[in-house]
């Protein structure tokens, strides 16, 4: 079974507005598997390599303002298909394109203010991780859970 890692932020929106644990509940009753979590307001020189992607683009400076502007909740979630599907549960960037039943679409309503992040492949998720987290905070456990979850 592929045990796939994703990297989610819960912006600081979210975490004023009480979403940690919707949010949460949300991967757990999926059945995802918790790896790494905590509470940390991100320097710029964080989100900078973080949204890298987006250097120079028009949006960038209130971007990097807006999540470093209080604490974010940053989480590494694990299981099957986990990237792929971690964005499907977001919705789309802006909320108003997202469905609901979606995080996006049933939480937020503008573009710059839309809730949690979710690393958007495989490879990004790796840099991500390295980038949040030191190995040591990252938990290697078993869950008695995993055969109800899996075939
Ligand atoms: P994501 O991967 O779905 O989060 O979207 P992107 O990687 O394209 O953009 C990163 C974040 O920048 C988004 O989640 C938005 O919060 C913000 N963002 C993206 N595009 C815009 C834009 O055109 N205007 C503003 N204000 N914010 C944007
Ligand atoms: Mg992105």
């Amino acid at each position: 079974m592929s045990q796939e890692q994703t990297f989610l932020a819960i912006k600081p929106d979210a975490v004023q507005r009480g979403l940690i644990g919707p949010i949460i509940t949300r991967f757990e009753r999926r059945g995802y598997k918790l790896r790494a979590i905590k509470l940390i307001v991100p320097d710029r020189s964080l989100l900078e390599k973080h949204y890298d992607e987006h250097k120079g683009k028009p949006f960038f400076e209130k971007l990097v303002g807006f999540m470093g502007s209080g604490p974010v909740c940053a989480m590494v979630w694990e299981g099957k298909d986990v990237v792929k599907t971690g964005r499907a549960m977001l919705g789309a960037t802006n909320p108003l394109n997202s469905a609901p039943g979606t995080i996006r679409g049933d939480y937020g309503i503008d573009l710059g203010r839309n809730v949690c992040h979710g690393s958007d492949s495989v490879d990004s998720a790796k840099y991500e991780i390295n980038l949040w987290f030191q190995p040591t905070e990252i938990q290697q456990y078993d869950r008695a859970i995993e055969g109800w979850i899996y075939e």
